[in-house]
């Protein structure tokens, strides 16, 4: 489903209008041997967590579990998308225009073309940037760092210039 001109924004709209469709699209993407467990590491040696028949409890959707060392996971663990309230498809849709356009996207733009609050949207983008967002800082501390140095040095001439 994804040919080798990569995704399409209408593979975005048609398959993931419901978290349910989303989580399988990621799914499909993230794990396109089969599901990988996370705990261990196997490959495809998994299973859909089901209802037991006589169970009233419904079923978290989207939890596997492996068969290798019996631990549960989803598609989501481990990655910017976990530990969020935010609907898959949302993260899906905003990681989607982000990535789109060559130049990158404002968050206010994406808050535009897609309705989601603005607040939203710059917690999204400011996630789905996060290795970026490590490297601008260690940029500006060494920014600052210089900056320092150079006013130590303004400061030891002046000390010792004038007068
Ligand atoms: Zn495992």
């Amino acid at each position: 489903m994804i040919d080798k001109n990569g995704l399409k924004l209408t593979t975005i709209t048609d398959r993931i209008g419901d978290e349910d469709s989303a989580r399988k699209l990621y799914e499909s993407i993230r794990w396109p041997e089969g599901p990988v467990c996370p705990h261990c590491g196997e490959i495809n040696n998994a299973g859909q967590l089901q209802a037991r028949p006589d169970s009233k409890k419904p079923v978290r959707k989207g939890v596997w579990k492996c068969y290798g060392c019996r631990e549960q996971f989803s598609v989501t663990v481990g990655t910017v998308f976990e530990d969020s309230h935010i609907p898959l498809h949302r993260w899906l849709l905003t990681a989607y225009l982000l990535c789109a356009s060559k130049k990158g996207m404002s968050s206010h733009q994406i808050h535009r073309m897609t309705g989601i609050s603005y607040k939203t949207v710059w917690f999204m983008t400011h996630r789905l940037a996060l290795p970026d967002r490590k490297s601008r800082t260690a940029f500006r501390q060494e920014k600052q760092r210089s900056r320092q140095s150079r006013n130590i040095l303004k400061k030891t001439g002046a000390s010792t210039g004038k007068k």
